[in-house]
């Protein structure tokens, strides 16, 4: 199930393609604040209950999927240029991440709840 396809970062093109329940209708922002990334790779992040397409992310490494940084988010059916308290699924309302702030390095992220999203590496 391939939900959405990314070409070159900085020439973000998207398919949205198949299935109905897979959010026709859907707009799919890009993220303003989006910068790429060196060795990341892209994780497509959808809702475990319903498997609507949450965002695609840029990840670097192999450790556990936890957070999301804001600028490292390249697309999703929020518009990621404005803050939102949370992520919720845009078709059955579950809470998929929590905006904070991150200790470390003071940087805008989403923690994510961990039983709410199924990831794809694409
Ligand atoms: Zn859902």
């Amino acid at each position: 199930m391939n939900l959405a396809r990314v070409g070159a970062v900085e020439n973000i093109s998207i398919v949205v393609g198949g299935d109905v329940c897979e959010g026709a209708g859907m707009i799919i922002y890009s993220n303003p604040n989006c910068r790429k990334v060196r060795n990341s790779h892209i994780l497509a992040v959808s809702c475990a209950r319903c498997k609507t397409f949450i965002a695609n992310y840029q990840k670097v490494g192999e450790s556990n999927f936890v957070k999301m940084y804001n600028d490292r988010i390249i697309d999703g059916v929020l518009d990621f240029s404005q803050h939102h308290g949370a992520i919720f699924c845009p078709k059955c309302n579950e809470r998929i991440a929590t905006r904070y702030m991150t200790k470390m390095d003071k940087k805008e992220a989403y923690r994510l709840v961990p039983s709410a999203f199924h990831k794809k590496k694409i």
